[in-house]
């Protein structure tokens, strides 16, 4: 079987939350210089996601609406078997690979959007302010709120912003405000701008602008995409989807590989999997994949830090590089994040999950491959996971097992040509 789909009455009807099933307690968020962040949480957040996010419950209903839109814009999405690429390698490793790509906003980040958006509507809220990396994020609210019938405001950091215009059309298309981050907008971004005219922006710095908008109006939320307990709940579908796919194919798999930015397209992917691990029910590898250039799971340490640059959220007890880190412009920007989710921070903590990291310039090696034998053009993102599950079958190759490889495919990568071009002319900075 090359293409394993389901019906699309079978998007699932519960989310599964992770919190009771991990092998050590979450610690909580805690106040952090200048207090008062833990306090401003219900502030900055809607109700019912900050709820989701402590929540011990095991399994959270999907809402009727948000359901049914999973529906409408495609899910479940297809189980792809990577027969050109596995017949490329000539390797007897099995490859599948799970397709968020398919999603219209180009990645995963929509299953998530879409919950916040409806919370958000539900709660009476009119706006909401976001950040964003390479775009992706940015793109799935914008698309998100835009169905949900509410303003979108998106803090952009500048040098994707540069990098990447048509990012920009693709939110403007959306009905939602680009800002260039650090902007002229906020009291952070006026610091900044005036301390350092030339800075390239952070995720960090762009969080800390969209919460300062969303602290100073009355109707106005703030919507993460990725890191928070919610967001890795909400992408949970993937992973339920997945796990149906994998039994009608029959397989138990070996290896399931993702990428890591901030852990939401590892987590929704290989939550429900990785309890059949905790549940010793399955005996499989789940590789986390980061960039050298931003190694906060293999290189970080696990400790309390903010999640933005100026400490207006609560410190997360997580992995990272320091909140004030200022990752190299990779063309990869979804994966520039300085931390990590708590919860994948905790299953990386037990070795329930093995970080590893891939250089760019391997990645895009990774990704041409892919693109030239399954046709698809993927995320570099994405490509990350993709580089690892290629070795992992050519490591196969040597030793003759016929192992069988899961990726998530977080992302489709046609608005990263800039970048792909960059590679094909030899011109990839770091
Ligand atoms: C944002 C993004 C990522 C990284 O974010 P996570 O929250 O770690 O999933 C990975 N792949 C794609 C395509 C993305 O857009």
């Amino acid at each position: 079987m090359y293409n394993i789909t389901l019906p699309s009455d079978e998007v699932p009807k519960h989310w599964y939350n992770i919190n009771p099933d991990l092998p050590i307690e979450l610690p909580m968020p805690i106040d952090g210089e200048g207090g008062h962040q833990v306090e401003n949480l219900p502030i900055i957040f809607t109700k019912a996601v900050l709820e989701q996010e402590m929540s011990m419950e095991r399994y959270i209903k999907i809402p009727k609406e948000v359901r049914d839109i999973y529906q409408r814009i495609g899910r479940p999405t297809p189980l792809f078997r990577a027969k050109s690429l596995e017949e490329k390698l000539n390797t007897p490793a099995k490859i599948y690979y799970k397709r968020e790509d398919s999603s219209p906003a180009g990645s995963h980040k929509l299953n998530s959007a879409l919950a916040q958006a409806y919370y958000a509507r539900e709660e009476g809220v009119e706006k909401l302010t976001t950040e964003t990396g390479a775009g992706q994020w940015g793109s799935a609210l914008a698309l998100a709120c835009s169905m949900m019938g509410i303003e979108c405001d998106v803090y952009m950091v500048k040098v994707s912003y540069n990098q990447k215009p048509f990012r920009k059309t693709v939110m403007e298309l959306y009905n939602s405000n680009i800002y260039a981050s650090p902007s002229m907008n906020t009291d952070v971004g006026r610091k900044i701008n005036k301390e350092t005219p030339e800075h390239p922006g952070s995720l960090g710095i762009a969080i800390s602008e969209a919460i300062e908008v969303a602290l100073a109006n009355e109707n106005t939320k703030y919507s993460l995409g990725s890191v928070l307990n919610h967001v890795m709940l909400h992408q949970t579908v993937i992973g339920q989807e997945l796990k149906k796919q994998l039994e009608i194919a029959e397989e138990e798999p070996d290896v399931f590989i993702a990428c890591v930015g901030g852990g939401s397209n590892f987590a929704g992917s290989m939550y429900p999997l990785i309890k059949d691990k905790l549940d010793g029910k399955i005996d499989a590898e789940f590789l986390a994949v980061e960039p050298s250039s931003c190694p906060t799971l293999t290189k970080g340490s696990y400790e309390y830090d903010f999640g933005d640059t100026e400490g207006f959220t609560p410190m997360l007890k997580m992995f990272t590089l320091g909140h004030d880190f200022i990752a190299p412009s990779v063309h990869a920007g979804g994966l520039r994040y300085h931390g990590m989710s708590p919860q994948v921070s905790v299953l990386a903590k037990a070795n329930v999950i093995k970080p590893v990291s891939a250089a760019q310039e391997d990645i895009f090696k990774a990704a041409q491959l892919f693109a030239s034998t399954e046709a698809i053009i993927p995320a570099p993102e994405s490509s990350h996971a993709l580089k690892i599950g290629i070795d992992e079958a050519k490591k196969a190759k040597e030793t003759g097992e016929e192992k069988t490889i899961v990726i998530n495919l977080s992302g489709h990568g046609l608005l990263d040509l800039q970048g792909y071009s960059d590679f094909l002319s030899g011109n990839l900075t770091q």
